[in-house]
């Protein structure tokens, strides 16, 4: 099952992407991650994304679509994809549609997160993740068990990231309503649209996503 997370920044996107990736051996493909690797990397691409990026603006759609295709290649046939933070356009949308074509697949199933502005921001600005495993954490909605040390790996190094300040995620939200948002209409003319509430804690937003992917 090919899976696409649709949600504004903050929404939850990662945080539900990892658990179905321990749950169900999907294979969790970020283009945030991958973008943020180049950065780190001081690759050329990185260098072209990561201004646009700080900026809190979408970078174009022949990088990420480069990127998303390379990964897939290393993929061999498998349970399939959640595509987290991709496509973000129409255009990449589109060209997704070929990628998986071109192995026999298709998207199957888009899950929307719904979460409003207001609740995003204040995601945004406590989000942080352990440094070494990548585990999301937050200051008043997701504390580790033991102050300071990671649940999953027993890390103590935590990591914030510089384009989740107010400022930018408020560019990143107008990016998200003008450029992404049409991608809603896109796939639910095609049935395959599936929108939970995000509003709820982390749990009963995990329960409903299952229910959305085992019911009809
Ligand atoms: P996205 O990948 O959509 O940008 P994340 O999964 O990184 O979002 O979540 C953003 C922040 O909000 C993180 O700090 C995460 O721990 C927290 N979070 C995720 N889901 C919820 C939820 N349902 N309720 C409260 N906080 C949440
Ligand atoms: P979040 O879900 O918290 O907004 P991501 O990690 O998915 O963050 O993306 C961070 C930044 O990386 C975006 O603001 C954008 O600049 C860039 N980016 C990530 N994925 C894409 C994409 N599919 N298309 C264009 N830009 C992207
Ligand atoms: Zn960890």
């Amino acid at each position: 099952m090919n899976l696409v997370m649709l949600g504004a920044p903050g929404a939850g996107k990662g945080t539900q992407a990892k658990r179905l990736q321990d749950m169900r051996g999907l294979v969790q493909l970020s283009t945030g991650d991958m973008l943020r690797a180049a950065v780190a990397a001081g690759t050329k691409l990185g260098t072209q994304a990561g201004a646009l990026m700080e900026r809190g603006e979408l970078v174009p759609d022949e990088l990420v679509i480069g990127l998303i295709s390379e990964r897939m290649e290393e993929e061999p046939d498998g349970p399939g994809f959640i595509l987290d933070g991709f496509p973000r356009t129409i255009g990449q949308a589109e060209a997704l549609d070929e990628l998986l074509k071109s192995r026999g697949e298709a998207v199957d199933r888009v899950l929307v997160i719904d979460v409003n502005d207001e609740a995003l921001v204040g995601r945004i600005t406590g989000r942080y993740t352990c440094a070494t495993c990548g585990e999301g954490y937050h200051t008043l909605f997701k504390k580790p068990k033991v102050e300071g040390v990671c649940d999953r790996c027993g890390g103590t190094e935590f990591k914030r990231r510089k384009d989740d300040t107010e400022e930018v995620v408020r560019e990143r939200l107008n990016a998200y309503h003008a450029q992404t948002k049409p991608l809603i209409g896109y796939y639910t003319a095609q049935g395959k649209v599936r929108t939970v509430d995000g509003m709820a804690d982390i749990e009963t937003v995990q329960k409903e996503i299952d229910l959305a992917l085992d019911g009809a």
